[in-house]
């Protein structure tokens, strides 16, 4: 190596060592005769000093130093003069004093500052996205990253689970979203598509009588744009060969409660994961990525509203709704134009409006109040378990209305109140999922989770005459108000799979096109399976504390697809496009 140390390795033990380290410049002090330096690499900082009366040379070296020059020193690790110390940086009780410097490499002045952290425009930092990756946040983020990974493999390992590369150039997979495509050169006018994952090569692997299987896989989505959505992305994807759904919950829940604490040992994690069916999160919070991190749930008081003389309350539940409220402790004194703040917030959700009631020091205050009993106010007030000071927020609407737009209300206040603890990681697990969702666009069921997805047995029975009402052998993991992992039971009987296919309006052609090798393998013996693929970016975004997942990907697109760095996409030539059969018309 060009060096012995690195730059965040020298202790007071290795006092009086000669010493070579190789890095950065990133910090430099002339004090008119020293010449102090931080020199940076992966590992950390460490001061470097040239004196230009012992080291004449190394020190003439050091003057035309600048910032991100690369350089290699050599010298003798000596303590920092008492009081000089520097508790805040590991190797802070040492420098280095230099007999021999010499310059690897210049460096242009860069487009944004390294040794501070900026705000800096993001598509500069994108666009230089090598020189962002230097700030010590980034290298720190990606490292987490790492170790999680290496974490996840050495438990999985440990567990019978094997790692199985799958192919990138697949027929299409649905999961929901659009599939990026790639032409075939020798078979001109065909295409293959990216994997949205690799969900029906992994349950492949399982008719193929592997027992357990992982991959770290990257899944491509062909997404319209979203705000934290990237293109391309991570999943721990795994499938096990007769589970039972307990014990694919077990298996991530123990490997995220024994890597978390391994790898960001400051997170608090509430184990176990306590467990919520899809109906239970979202009358409790709204949502079905509850955000558990604090309480103010949404409590029913249909039974109470639906009989006073308030006709939205009573009219809400007349026709078949419901009428919900939730308590905002200590915001009673919110202003006029606070409260209307939150009506448009209820309102953008689809709620007709807001009823509020404030128990202030002096007065229940209440623009509804004059439609209620004392009794039916108190009603309201006891159920909710009002203290003075707090402010009580009513929707009256379809239970979906209902929970859209209290759940919104609950995350803002929540996060205007600061009442989400910050190293809190409130995972969650959410079960029996419909297996269908009415899409009101095609006129049609679609799967909520994948089209793979078993239904749970006691329903299979209302399949033909109320497919709404089936649940399925789904669950997701949630954390912190995200979806982190999506899985399922899935069906390994041709009859079933045909018949779910059959159900979302697939034509038996078409689906004997796209899914022919799945329903084909099914009749060779296909054993009970199932799975699940916690997201590795959204994981890691949370340890390290970002609310981009693009702070956890070493190279990511922007929101709009585009690699700012490499300018991709970007046309090809003319004479790729004749080997493909292409034109492009517009
Ligand atoms: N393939 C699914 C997804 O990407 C996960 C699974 O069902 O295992 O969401």
């Amino acid at each position: 190596m060009l060096k012995t140390h690195t730059c965040g390795e020298l202790r007071k033990e290795n006092i009086g060592q000669t010493v070579t380290l190789a890095g950065w410049v990133h910090r430099r002090r002339d004090h008119g005769g020293l010449i102090f330096i931080d020199l940076r690499d992966h590992f950390g900082l460490t001061q470097i000093v040239l004196n230009p009366n012992t080291s004449p040379e190394a020190h003439k070296v050091a003057t035309d130093l600048r910032a991100e020059f690369v350089i290699r020193v050599t010298g003798q690790v000596s303590p920092r003069p008492s009081g000089q110390e520097n508790p805040g940086l590991a190797t802070g009780d040492i420098e280095v004093y230099v007999d021999r410097a010499e310059i690897l490499n210049d460096a242009k002045n860069p487009p944004f500052l390294i040794n501070v952290e900026e705000n800096v425009d993001e598509t500069l930092r994108l666009k230089y996205r090598y020189l962002d990756l230097r700030h010590e946040r980034l290298q720190r983020n990606l490292t987490i990253r790492h170790r999680a990974i290496k974490y996840m493999r050495d438990y999985l390992d440990a567990r019978g689970f094997i790692e199985i590369e799958t192919p990138i150039l697949i027929k299409s997979t649905p999961e929901g979203a659009r599939d990026y495509v790639v032409p075939s050169r020798v078979h001109p006018g065909q295409f293959y598509a990216l994997p949205q994952s690799p969900q029906q090569l992994k349950q492949l692997l399982m008719v193929s009588g592997f027992d357990r299987y992982y991959q770290i896989a990257r899944c491509f989505r062909d997404e319209d744009l979203r705000a934290d959505r990237q293109p391309e992305f991570t999943q721990l994807d795994l499938e096990m060969a007769f589970p039972e759904q307990e014990d694919i919950l077990n298996v991530i829940e123990g490997c995220f409660t024994g890597m978390i604490p391994t790898v960001t040992p400051h997170k608090k994690i509430p184990s176990p994961f306590p467990r919520l069916t899809y109906a239970e999160a979202m009358a409790r919070f709204g949502s079905d990525k509850p955000d558990m991190r604090f309480g103010m749930e949404l409590i029913d008081v249909s039974d109470i509203a639906g009989k006073t003389n308030f006709q939205v309350f009573s009219s809400a539940v007349q026709a078949g709704g419901q009428v919900k409220g939730v308590r905002v402790p200590g915001c009673a004194n919110y202003t006029r134009k606070q409260i209307d703040e939150l009506t448009e917030m209820a309102k953008g959700k689809g709620a007709r409006g807001l009823a509020t009631v404030a128990l202030t020091e002096l007065e229940i205050k209440s623009p509804i109040a004059k439609f209620l009993s004392e009794t039916e106010m108190r009603g309201l007030i006891d159920r909710l378990q009002v203290q003075q000071g707090d402010l009580l927020l009513f929707v009256a609407d379809k239970p979906k209305v209902v929970a859209d737009a209290l759940g919104a209300l609950r995350l803002e206040l929540g996060r205007r109140l600061n009442l989400a603890g910050k190293d809190m990681l409130a995972f969650a697990w959410v079960i029996d999922f419909p297996l269908f969702e009415w899409n009101a666009e095609t006129n049609r069921w679609d799967a909520t989770h994948h089209l793979f997805t078993s239904p749970k047995n006691e329903d299979i029975q209302y399949l033909d005459t109320d497919p709404g009402r089936v649940r399925a052998n789904c669950y997701d993991l949630v954390c912190n108000g995200f979806e982190l992992a999506s899985g399922s039971i899935r069906i390994h009987r041709r009859d079933v799979q045909e018949k779910i296919l059959a159900l979302l309006k697939y034509s038996k052609e078409d689906a004997f096109a796209r899914f022919g090798h799945m329903l084909t393998a099914f009749e060779y013996g296909a054993p009970p399976h199932g799975g699940i693929a916690p997201g590795i970016d959204r994981l890691v975004a949370l340890l390290c504390d970002e609310t981009s997942i693009r702070e956890v990907i070493a190279f990511p697109k922007t929101a709009a697809a585009t690699d700012l760095m490499t300018n991709a996409p970007s046309a090809i030539d003319e004479a790729q496009l004749k080997d493909l059969k292409l034109q492009i018309t517009n």
